[in-house]
């Protein structure tokens, strides 16, 4: 395994859509050796989740994983999860206002609006068929990973761009209200 480049704001790859794998191409060792070094790739830069896009490929697969991350210490874990093909069903009308960051925009965040609770179809690795029940930032995690194999960065869905901040200034002046306005979804997590 071995850990990719990930690519950054301005690189075209970010902005493509990821195209979807037949089971054969999900099969294929090269992808599978893909998503090993996703994983590895995740892991190492202490991402929440990381999307094929992010490491030049444009192939339909996001991985997410979330275990006492110090980049987002309030965030709930998430076992790891695979999603190739995942599509987004929003599962009611509300929306949470979370503050995002990403690997691709180095230090910067900003407040963006995603449903609250969604499922997400998918296949794991193995092709088969999956699906799962998201609420909160866990749900705001997936949305922000399939938003990037469609082309679309957090930035893009900033509502007020006067919520960007560098990592610094967010934990100085926007940690606090940040979280007393989504503890009702950060059980479990660390503050
Ligand atoms: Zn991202």
């Amino acid at each position: 395994m071995s850990v990719l480049e990930i690519r950054r704001v301005g690189d075209p790859v970010l902005r493509e859509r990821a195209h979807a794998l037949s089971p054969d191409e999900l099969a294929d060792p090269e992808v599978q050796r893909l998503i090993d070094d996703m994983i590895e790739t995740m892991r190492a830069a202490g991402g929440a989740g990381l999307a094929a896009n992010q490491v030049g490929s444009l192939r339909r697969i996001a991985v997410v994983e979330v275990s006492h991350n110090p980049r987002y210490p309030y965030k709930p874990p998430i076992p790891l999860t695979v999603i190739v093909n995942p599509r987004i069903e929003p599962l009611d009308d509300e929306e949470l206002l979370i503050n995002e960051g990403c690997l691709s925009v180095p230090d910067l965040r900003g407040d963006v609006p995603r449903r609250l609770t969604v499922r997400v179809h998918h296949l794991d690795r193995e092709g088969r068929r999956q699906t799962l029940t998201a609420r909160g930032l866990t749900a705001g995690t997936f949305q922000h990973e399939v938003d990037h194999l469609d082309g679309v960065l957090f930035l893009d869905r900033v509502r007020d761009p006067r919520s960007f901040s560098t990592w610094a200034e967010f934990e100085r002046h926007g940690r606090q209200a940040f979280l007393r306005r989504v503890a009702p979804y950060t059980a479990g997590a660390a503050e």
